[in-house]
């Protein structure tokens, strides 16, 4: 369900008016919140139109791509016997590429393939958990897994597993591509500056209404202080957090990051990545590769990817939080210096 929360046009009185008009939507889709700004100084758009598509185009990707939707084109997949091409649409297929190429590029930590894992550890479809499964689910799950045992296909579009039981989870990447694609329905309706955020993931496009860069303010983990506030102009953002999502039981936390290697919750220092790319689908995929590696790692993978990218982890000392941020992410993110403005 969306709402439209205001349509704003500033007519100026001529012979062919000027029209800036400056749209505002929020709404829910996979599994989290969605909100959408945008402006444009030419053609009015239909608001009621605009939402309608948009939540068309929402409901599309996420049966689509999601894991949660029963007759979604992954879960069908999920459920499709080995060796089989089975047909999916160009979006599905884009994503999966894109995971291969940010798993390879990130030594394997991404990997789509755990989805039956993920379920174990009670952060799928299957339900929640209240305390940490066996040690045999836990190594049953974990050995289905694999992203040598995937295979796509452009044309026509088809994914085949070579193991039953190999299961997609794209919940580490499914939300930046919307944003994207989102952004690509804005731009084909005129529109020239927007701010588009789904469940956390970020792309800004042109100039903030009035002008300047859009200022998002990072994902933080909760008791972090204040959240560091980014100024964004053609650019994407994504946070991966393991607070975002964990249960406790007997004194652990267990997050819904899973540690491809280990097939457990990842345990070290690291509460949140940040990373800024051209697309969202990247900065999403990223964010959450930076999280499985964990702090020391998620540095050396930034600095050989040239990626941008800021960490928020626990001190040595474990009182209090330190970040770090790659010369990528400096260039784009200049730190504040005394007695400037900022963007006019
Ligand atoms: P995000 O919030 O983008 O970091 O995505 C987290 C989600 O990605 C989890 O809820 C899982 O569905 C999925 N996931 C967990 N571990 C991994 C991993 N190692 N590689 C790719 N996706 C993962
Ligand atoms: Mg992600």
């Amino acid at each position: 369900m969306m709402w439209v929360l205001a349509a704003v046009l500033l007519l100026q009185a001529c012979s062919r008016p000027v029209v800036t008009q400056e749209l505002r939507f929020v709404g829910h889709t996979m599994g989290g919140s969605w909100s959408v700004i945008a402006h444009s100084p030419y053609e009015p758009v239909d608001p009621k139109m605009l939402s309608e598509s948009l939540g068309e185009l929402l409901g599309t990707l996420d049966h689509r791509l999601s894991n949660w939707v029963d007759d979604s084109e992954v879960s069908r997949f999920n459920r499709a016997t080995p060796s089989t091409w089975v047909p999916v649409s160009a979006d599905t297929v884009a994503v999966v590429q894109a995971a291969m190429d940010v798993s390879a590029r990130s030594g394997g930590a991404f990997d789509v393939t755990l989805g039956p894992l993920v379920d174990t550890w009670g952060f799928g479809p299957g339900g929640r958990r209240a305390s940490a499964p066996p040690d045999r689910m836990v190594s049953g799950a974990g050995g289905l897994a694999g992203m040598t045992r995937l295979q796509v296909r452009q044309s026509p579009p088809a994914l085949m597993k070579s193991v039953r039981g190999l299961g997609l989870d794209l919940g580490g990447i499914a939300k930046g591509y919307a944003v994207d694609r989102v952004v690509a329905l804005l731009r084909q309706m005129g529109f020239t500056g927007y701010l588009v955020e789904i469940g956390g993931e970020v792309r800004a496009v042109g100039e903030r209404p009035g002008g300047g860069h859009w200022r998002v303010a990072l994902e933080s983990p909760p008791d972090s202080g204040a959240a560091p506030v980014i100024r964004l102009r053609d650019q994407a953002v994504a946070t991966s957090g393991t607070y975002r999502n964990f249960f406790e039981s007997d004194g652990q936390r267990y997050s819904h990051i899973i540690d491809p290697w280990h097939k457990y919750p990842v345990t070290h220092t690291l509460a949140a990545a940040s990373v800024m790319a051209e697309t969202a689908m990247l900065a999403d995929a990223w964010a959450t590769a930076m999280m499985v590696r964990g702090p020391e790692y998620a540095r050396d993978l930034a600095l050989e990817q040239q990626l941008a990218v800021f960490l928020q982890y626990r001190n040595a000392a474990d009182t209090g939080w330190d970040t770090w941020a790659s010369p990528a992410w400096e260039a784009l993110v200049p730190p504040p210096t005394p007695g400037a403005t900022g963007d006019p």
